[in-house]
C-alpha cells in the first residue's frame, strides 16, 4: 500500500510518497547508530539548547503545520494551529524542566556507603504513530528521547505522510545531526524487521489495540522495551450538584473536537438520574449545532473524518448499536452524497452492556448517554470497560469528584474539567489502553538506562 494523501474534504489524491526500500532502512539505522554513539560526548545542556531551537522552528511554522494537517487528515485549521503550538510547547517543556528530571539521584546503602543513579541513553527508539494528532504524538516521543540522547526513527500512519515529512524537515532545519530524527515510509513487515534489529532498542506505539498488540509481540520476541498508548472508551461522569451548563459545554467539546477522533475524549456520558434531563437536553442542542465543512473554512465547526475507511466503519458501528437496541437522540451519520468523509454527529442512549458496540471505541462524532441511579452505579458502569485511558468527573465539589476518581480504573482523570494532554502531566493508560507514560518527567525514563553506580 502506498503512502498517499487523500484530501478528507474532497476525496482527491493530493500527493503520493515512495515507500522506503531495505537499502534506505539500512542507511537510516546506521545513521541513527552513529548519532547515538557521538552523543556520549554531548551533554544534556547542549541538546537542550538544540531542542529550544527546534521548539522555536515549530512555533515559526504553525500556519504551515496546520494547513498540511488539514489536507492530510482533515483537521480544522484552528485546531491545527492549536496542535502545532502544543507540539512546540512539549519540546519547550523538556528544555525548561528536562535537565532537573535527569539530574543523578543519590542513594545510601550499608553503613552509609553512597551510590548514584544516573540517566543515560540506550539507543534508537522506533516511534509508530497514528494520524489523529500527527505532530504532538510524534513530539511526545521525540522531545524526551532527544534530550536523553536516543535517536528516533518515525513510522507514521500512511495517510499523514505529508505531516511526517514536514516534521522531519523542521527538525532538520535546526542545527542537529540528521541521525537524531528520521522519518521512514515503511510497512508493518518492515517495522517487525526493524524491531528485531540490534540497532533498535525500544518501540513506542500510539494507535489501535490491534496494532499495539502486534508491535508489542514483536518487541517481546526481540526483548525490547515498548510503550503503548492505545484506544479508550472514557467515562465522563456527571453527578447531581455539578454545574450542568459547564458539563454540557465541556462534554460536547470533548466528544466532538478533532471530529471526534481523540483517544482521550469523553465517549460514555454517565449521568445521575436527577440531572439527566437537563444534561441530555443540553447535549442534544450542542450536537445539532455543529456545522460540517471544509477544515480550512473558518465557519466550519466540525471537520471531515480522516479517511473513507474510518467514516464507513463508524457508520457500521452506529448501525450495529441501533440494531441491538440503542436509541437515537440526535440523528446523523456518514454523509455519502458529497465528496469527502463527512459525518454528522450522532447521539445515542440506551446502549446497554449487552450491546456488541457497548465497549467498542467510536472514533468519530458519536456520543452515548447512560443514565444511572447513583454514584456507585456510575463507578461500576465506568469501570465496565476493556479500556482505562482517561476520564472526567463533574460534581458539586472537587472533594466529591475525587472520591469517585479514586475508584476509577483509568490512567488519568480530570475533575470538573474535560480531559486533555498537558506536557507537565503524565499521559497513558491501564487495561487495554496500554502501558508506559508519555509527557512529563516520566517520559524521560521510559527508554533510559537508569544506571546505578555504587561509589563505596
Ligand atoms: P492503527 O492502529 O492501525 O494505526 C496506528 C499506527 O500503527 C499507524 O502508523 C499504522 O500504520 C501502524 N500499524 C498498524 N498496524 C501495524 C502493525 N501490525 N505493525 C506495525 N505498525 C502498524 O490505527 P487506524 O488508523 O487503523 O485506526 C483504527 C482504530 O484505532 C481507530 O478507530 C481508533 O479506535 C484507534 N486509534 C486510536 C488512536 C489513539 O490515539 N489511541 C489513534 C488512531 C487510531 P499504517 O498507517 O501503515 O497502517
Amino acid at each position: 500500500m502506498a503512502y498517499q494523501i487523500i484530501n478528507p474534504a474532497t476525496g482527491k489524491i493530493e500527493q503520493t510518497f515512495e515507500p522506503a526500500d531495505n537499502q534506505l532502512i539500512e542507511a537510516a539505522l546506521n545513521r541513527s547508530a552513529t548519532y547515538y554513539r557521538t552523543q556520549r560526548q554531548v551533554t544534556f545542556q547542549q541538546r537542550a539548547a538544540q531542542l529550544a531551537e527546534i521548539a522555536q522552528i515549530f512555533r515559526d511554522h504553525v500556519a504551515q503545520l496546520a494547513s498540511v494537517a488539514a489536507t492530510n487528515m482533515g483537521k480544522r485549521y484552528q485546531e491545527g494551529i492549536g496542535e502545532a503550538t502544543a507540539a512546540a510547547n512539549i519540546a519547550q517543556y523538556y528544555v525548561d524542566h528536562g535537565l532537573t528530571a535527569l539530574t543523578a539521584r543519590q542513594y545510601t546503602y550499608l553503613d552509609g556507603k553512597k551510590a548514584v543513579l544516573q540517566y543515560e541513553a540506550t539507543g534508537t527508539v522506533l516511534a509508530v504513530e497514528p494520524w489523529n494528532f500527527p505532530y504532538t504524538q510524534v513530539m511526545r516521543v521525540f522531545a524526551p528521547n532527544f534530550l536523553l540522547g536516543n535517536p528516533v526513527i518515525l513510522k507514521h500512519a500512511r495517510i499523514v505522510a505529508g505531516c511526517a515529512d514536514l516534521f522531519e524537515q523542521l527538525v532538520w532545519a535546526a542545527n542537529v545531526d540528521h541521525g537524531a530524527f528520521q522519518n521512514l515510509f515503511i510497512n508493518s513487515e518492515q517495522v517487525a524487521t526493524m524491531i528485531a534489529d540490534a540497532r533498535i532498542q525500544g518501540v513506542a506505539l500510539t494507535g489501535s489495540a490491534q496494532a499495539g498488540s502486534a508491535v508489542a509481540a514483536e518487541a517481546g520476541r526481540a526483548m525490547k522495551k515498548s510503550t503503548l498508548e492505545l484506544g479508550g472508551n472514557d467515562a465522563f461522569i456527571v453527578l447531581k450538584g455539578a454545574d450542568i451548563d459547564q458539563a454540557v459545554l465541556d462534554g460536547a467539546t470533548s466528544r466532538l473536537r478533532n471530529a471526534g477522533q481523540v483517544c482521550t475524549s469523553a465517549k460514555r456520558f454517565i449521568v445521575e438520574r436527577d440531572v439527566a434531563e437537563a444534561f441530555t437536553t443540553g447535549m442534544i442542542a450542542q450536537f445539532r449545532q455543529r456545522q460540517l465543512g471544509d477544515p480550512l473554512d473558518e465557519t466550519t465547526t466540525l471537520a471531515p473524518m480522516a479517511s473513507k475507511a474510518m467514516q464507513l466503519n463508524l457508520q457500521h458501528q452506529v448501525d450495529v448499536a441501533v440494531e441491538n437496541g440503542a436509541q437515537v437522540l440526535v440523528e446523523g451519520g456518514a454523509v455519502l452524497d458529497r465528496p469527502g468523509n463527512f459525518f454528522k454527529p450522532v447521539l445515542l442512549t440506551n446502549l446497554t452492556p449487552d450491546n456488541p458496540m457497548y465497549d467498542e471505541e467510536f472514533f468519530g462524532p458519536v456520543g452515548q448517554i447512560h443514565v444511572v441511579d447513583n454514584e456507585a452505579a456510575a463507578i461500576s458502569l465506568a469501570n465496565r470497560s476493556q479500556f482505562g485511558l482517561a476520564g472526567a468527573v463533574y460534581a458539586k465539589t472537587v472533594t466529591a469528584a475525587k472520591r469517585v476518581a479514586d475508584q476509577l480504573e483509568t490512567g488519568q482523570i480530570f475533575l470538573n474539567q474535560p480531559s486533555n494532554g498537558y506536557p507537565e502531566l503524565p499521559f497513558g493508560g491501564v487495561k487495554n489502553s496500554g502501558y508506559g507514560r508519555e509527557m512529563s518527567d516520566l517520559a524521560l525514563y521510559e527508554f533510559a538506562n537508569q544506571k546505578m553506580i555504587a561509589l563505596g
